[in-house]
């Protein structure tokens, strides 16, 4: 096995796996300026840190970088980035990348909540889903001065029904379509017609996206205002998101043959990020700005359209790097294993603070982060607290062979999809995240405690509810 994912690198080898505050001093990892030790006895464990100068910057990043590849000079088209807050939902995170010039893109009523209440104006942020309440469509539609940016249409049949809402609220609500390009989601193939066959978007191939297109144009109450694609995620390869684009504007140019004009064009989210020191460098912002506009510059010019407004909606790119989570070291297990032996190193959280590797097999990095040590370093498998073998934290690390109990393990890359994720398996409390910066820090969210999940129980906690 190629082990040079097993070793973690510390912040000075993989820079890209770690957030920017991150640095080891004296042997002890620290970040915001905190050293962790301090970190879990003041703040407890497990734990999400967050390093809010990085939240900060990759928001600010996104919006400039998208700003300046599109800039036209003529005060038309442009770009913009728009926040996938399925990837961190916080209030406070929700206002540092709107103050750094992203928009936010929800898929809940909860999301869209939490993003206006947060303050976000209503004017960026756009509401998902393929299947929308109607209580999400009211809403959106309702917000503001004149609802939401846009609501992006998943199916034929929802056309009538925002139609409808927006009739009731006696507004016109802002409309894409989200269309399946047929370019393969999370991979370097593109596989022309495989991706059809799942539960989002509307086929390009089969003629229905220009239906629906068409359809939307037509009503009174809503205002067509372009189509999107999302491709899937953590994708590295750049080719698919060029690829997707080129295959849009292509789309693009047949609506306009139809009389129908699209002046903006969302080509999603997706962009990978460093989990461990096994991967390649992702593309930096930058580059994934350059090379989309320089491919919708391309089919522009080949299909003789305008460039239209672009917008992405990166979640994992924004915010998966800037996180941290920290355990405590609890029981080491000796396994015998063939020709050898694994050490078993449980943790105080586990799949209810990140499922993505019982879900996704998803490969994650760990680092001994107190302490160094010039003990050999054994192989180990950090698992967690639950009652499930698959609760796997990393499956394989080389970790010092002197690791003991009480000893902080800090896993880099874990801000997106983390606790957005996490749940209660076993009645374990979900960790609050921490944003750290400066030397001090403050929570996002809280610690859930054993009474709040007991508030939930109505033997325990009877309650006067409206019954449903
Ligand atoms: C999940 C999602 C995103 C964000 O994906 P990332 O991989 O986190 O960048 C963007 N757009 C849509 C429609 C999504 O469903």
């Amino acid at each position: 096995m190629n082990s040079s994912h097993l070793t973690c690198p510390d912040p000075s080898d993989r820079p890209d796996l770690w957030p920017w505050s991150a640095r080891r001093r004296n042997g002890v990892l620290e970040i915001g300026g905190l050293p962790v030790p301090q970190i879990v006895e003041t703040w407890g464990s497990p734990i999400y840190v967050l390093d809010e100068d990085d939240l900060r910057g990759r928001a600010q990043t996104w919006a400039t970088a998208m700003a300046e590849e599109f800039w036209d000079g003529y005060g038309m088209g442009g770009g913009s980035a728009y926040y996938a807050a399925k990837a961190f939902m916080s209030a406070r995170a929700i206002q540092i990348v709107t103050e750094a010039g992203m928009g936010v893109d929800t898929a809940s009523l909860g999301e869209l909540t939490c993003a206006l209440e947060a303050g976000a104006g209503p004017n960026t942020v756009g509401l998902h889903g393929n299947n929308k309440s109607d209580a999400e469509l009211r809403m959106a539609i309702g917000a503001g001065e004149r609802g939401i940016a846009r609501i992006v249409i998943d199916s034929p049949a929802e056309v009538d029904r925002i139609a409808a809402v927006a009739r009731e609220l006696g507004r016109r609500a802002r409309v894409m379509v989200r269309v399946t390009t047929g370019v393969h989601a999370g991979g370097h193939d593109f596989i022309a017609t495989a991706h059809e066959d799942q539960k989002f978007g509307l086929s390009l191939a089969t003629g229905v996206a220009k239906k629906v297109a068409l359809d939307a144009a037509s009503r009174p109450e809503l205002e067509f205002i372009g189509v999107h694609s999302h491709i899937g995620s953590q994708i590295f390869d750049l080719s698919a998101f060029t690829e997707s684009a080129s295959r849009l504007m292509k789309f693009v140019r047949e609506l306009k043959d139809a009389g129908i004009s699209c002046p903006e064009v969302d080509l999603g989210g997706g962009y990978a990020i460093t989990y461990t020191a096994a991967d390649e460098v992702p593309p930096t912002q930058k580059d994934v700005a350059r090379s989309l506009a320089c491919a919708v510059r391309d089919a522009c010019a080949q299909f003789d359209l305008e460039v239209p407004h672009i917008s992405i909606e990166p979640g994992r790119s924004t915010v998966g790097p800037t996180t941290i989570t920290l355990y405590r070291v609890g029981t080491i297990k000796h396994v015998p294993i063939d020709g050898g032996e694994r050490l078993y190193v449980s943790v105080d959280g586990g799949m209810s603070d990140n499922i993505r590797p019982a879900l996704y097999g998803a490969r994650y990095a760990v680092t001994l982060a107190n302490r160094t040590s010039d003990a050999d370093s054994s192989l180990v498998r950090v698992v967690g607290k639950h009652c499930e073998s698959g609760d796997i934290v990393i499956m394989d690390a080389h970790l010092p062979s002197d690791i003991r109990p009480g000893d902080i393990l800090a896993v880099p890359a874990t801000g997106a999809y983390g606790h957005a994720m996490s749940s209660n398996y076993n009645m374990l409390t979900r960790p609050g995240t921490l944003a750290v910066s400066g030397g001090e820090g403050h929570w996002l969210i809280y610690p859930e405690t054993v009474s709040d999940l007991l508030g939930r129980d109505a033997a325990l906690t009877p309650k006067e509810l409206p019954s449903t």
